[in-house]
């Protein structure tokens, strides 16, 4: 059985920071979106680059790739379409932006639930040390946690460090 490769959108896939400066970032292409809950005020500026739809398809040869954001069921509408990925499944929270203890991202033990036990890499702009320790106490198989920086979004060297750990 693969891996699962669990994806946060807001962050290694909309590189969220970088709105705040002038210009697109490049490879980047803005999306003004409605999800449902931002009916208010103007539309949502997402920035999506189409290279890391390819990427990302390119390691679902070696992962089963899974939205871990909180898009959910909207991730499909809203993210797959222009990076041209098909629809994907994906982590239902039981409760958004929970509270964990002792500064573990509320995400983490979601994750953990949703892995059951099988190797899984998971990437996110929120991941800390304090997770890696978490899921070190709490998940009996191989895991990777990738930190990516919301101001550049995933790059080559967080594909390059994906694809060699499904290798291993
Ligand atoms: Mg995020």
């Amino acid at each position: 059985m693969k891996p699962l490769l669990l994806i946060d959108i807001d962050g290694p896939l909309n590189p969220y920071l970088a709105l705040s400066r002038p210009g697109t970032p490049d490879g980047y292409h803005m999306h003004l979106m409605r999800p449902s809950g931002w009916t208010e005020g103007p539309a949502l500026p997402v920035l999506l680059s189409p290279g890391h739809g390819g990427a990302l398809l390119a390691l679902a040869e070696r992962y089963e790739l899974a939205w871990a954001s909180t898009w959910m069921a909207e991730a499909n509408e809203w993210i797959a379409p222009p990076l041209g990925l098909p629809p994907l499944p994906y982590i239902e929270w039981p409760t958004l932006l929970g509270s964990a203890p002792d500064g573990v991202y509320w995400k983490t033990r979601h994750v953990v639930d949703y892995a059951a036990g099988r190797p899984f890499a998971w990437i996110d702009d929120e991941i800390t040390e304090r997770d890696r320790t978490w899921v070190a106490a709490h998940h009996p198989s191989r895991w990777m946690l990738r930190r990516i920086d919301p101001w550049t979004g995933l790059e080559e060297a967080d594909f390059d460090a994906l694809a060699a750990w499904a290798g291993d």
